[in-house]
Formats: C-alpha cells, sequence, structure tokens
C-alpha cells in the first residue's frame, strides 16, 4: 500500500508542472532559467538568437523548439556527422537552424511543412546565417512527399537523421516511411512525446483542448516506438520531450 509520504512528492510534482511557464518539464520555473542563462543563452549562435527573438513577435511563437533543444540537436548531429537530413514541420525555423549549422557546407536538409510564409518569416535569418543553400523548402503535407522518395530505392536509407515535429496524428503514419528513409544506425528524432506532461497524468485530469485532442495520438506512438524491434530509443525531457530512435536493422 502507498503511504501518504510516498504520494505527496508525486502529487507536489504533478502540480509544478501544470503551475510552471515555459516550454520545459523541468520542476521550477528558476531551475530552468539557471539552465538558459548559464548553458544556452551564452553559446547560442547569434543568427539562432535573432531568429529566436523574431519569432517572439509571431502570434504562434510557442510552436518553436526551445533554446535548450536547439543546442542539444546542434551538438547531436555534429557528434554522428550528419550531413543527409529531413525535418517535418518547420515554422519559422528554429530547429532547422539549429540543423543546418551544424552540417558540413555540402550537407542537406529537405524541409517540410505546410506553411510557406512561416518559413519565410524566418528565412532572412537563415539566409545570413549563411545556411540556406543547405535547405531544400516543400510547402505542403509531409506524407506525400515521403512517398515519393521511397519510390526511388536510392533514397532508402539515405538519411543519417530524420526530425519530426508536425502534426502528431500522423506521426506513426511517418515513422512507417521515416524508418526505412533513414539508414541503419541513423536515428529519427520524434518532438513533444511528453506532451505538456500529460502522458502520465490520470485520465481524471483535466487537459487543455489542444492537449486532449492529441494525447491518444502521442501515447499509442510512445507505445509502439517502446515494442519496435528495429530501433533502439531514448526518450529525453528536453523540451517537450524527445524520443530518439536509433534504426539498428
Ligand atoms: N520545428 C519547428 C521549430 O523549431 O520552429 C516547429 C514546428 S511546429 C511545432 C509544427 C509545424 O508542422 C507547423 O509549422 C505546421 O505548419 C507543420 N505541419 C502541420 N501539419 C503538417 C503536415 N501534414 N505536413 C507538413 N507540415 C505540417
Ligand atoms: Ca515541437
Amino acid at each position: 500500500m502507498t503511504s501518504i509520504e510516498e504520494e505527496e512528492p508525486k502529487t507536489q510534482a504533478l502540480r509544478s508542472h501544470k503551475q510552471v511557464n515555459h516550454k520545459s518539464l523541468l520542476q521550477s520555473d528558476a531551475l530552468y532559467q539557471y539552465i538558459l542563462e548559464t548553458s544556452v543563452y551564452p553559446k547560442e549562435h547569434e543568427c539562432l538568437k535573432e531568429l529566436r527573438h523574431l519569432t517572439g513577435k509571431h502570434p504562434w511563437s510557442l510552436l518553436s523548439v526551445p533554446a535548450d533543444e536547439g543546442q542539444f540537436l546542434n551538438l547531436l548531429l555534429k557528434l554522428m556527422n550528419a550531413k543527409n537530413t529531413i525535418e517535418i514541420g518547420v515554422f519559422t525555423g528554429y530547429s532547422l537552424l539549429a540543423t543546418a549549422l551544424a552540417l558540413p557546407d555540402d550537407g542537406k536538409i529537405l524541409a517540410l511543412d505546410v506553411n510557406r510564409a512561416d518559413y519565410e518569416f524566418g528565412l532572412p535569418v537563415i539566409e545570413k546565417a549563411g545556411v540556406a543553400h543547405k535547405i531544400d523548402f516543400r510547402e505542403g503535407p509531409a506524407l506525400p512527399v515521403l512517398d515519393q522518395l521511397l519510390t526511388d530505392e536510392n533514397n532508402k536509407g539515405a538519411f543519417d537523421f530524420i526530425f519530426v515535429d508536425a502534426d502528431k496524428e500522423n506521426y506513426l503514419t511517418y515513422h512507417k516511411r521515416a524508418i526505412e528513409l533513414v539508414k541503419v544506425g541513423g536515428l529519427i528524432g520524434y518532438d513533444n512525446t511528453l506532451w505538456n506532461g500529460s502522458v502520465a497524468d490520470p485520465p481524471e485530469v483535466p487537459q487543455p483542448d489542444y492537449i486532449k485532442k492529441c494525447l491518444g495520438f502521442v501515447l499509442e506512438l510512445n507505445k509502439a516506438l517502446s515494442l519496435d524491434s528495429r530501433i533502439e530509443i531514448c526518450q529525453l525531457p528536453i523540451g517537450d520531450g524527445i524520443t530518439l530512435c536509433r534504426r539498428t536493422i
């Protein structure tokens, strides 16, 4: 039987996750702020900083990955020596720029989004950073582009990294394609897999409508990834949760 002493900290953690006002699952604003101010902002590329400030003026600025996640992706891609990547869900391009800055000069990112206007909102900063030539942006739903890629055998296993940060209802559909497109030893990253902490909430906990709408899809994805024998995974509590999947076969 669980004692009250054991229950209390869990309840407190649940409460504090709901109360904090930032894009991290850490338990206090102060701790997150400490990470940003000590390790992230001082090292942030000046164009990423400019893009972050510009995106702050966009009415949907909360869609962008936070700076600590951009820093993580940038370091990860350098460690992997990634050269050929796909991004599904670009918005104003913060994760895209963090990726483009990590790739070698002849690196390539196939960047997919239904909305070109948001990409163009951030594009002047990406151009200023001198990395726009690495980006092949295609406007439209991502799925037909992935299917088109798969009609060419040369694209199978051709990508080092695929970052998925778009419509949660399609993540499992993307996974079926991404697993064929990424090389053995390469990575797929799924963003928002902790979904504002809601994945661990009991069903009676009220959720904002936008969280409720996709919670089932995120839960289903997390379960499917954990059962997929073709990948090794690691779910990290950076940003809103990112699950890294390394293709093994
Ligand atoms: N990674 C971005 C960043 O760091 O700023 C944030 C991406 S935002 C959370 C999600 C994006 O997915 C939106 O820009 C939206 O237009 C795009 N999107 C939604 N459905 C899509 C689809 N079916 N195909 C491609 N992009 C889609
Ligand atoms: Ca995201």
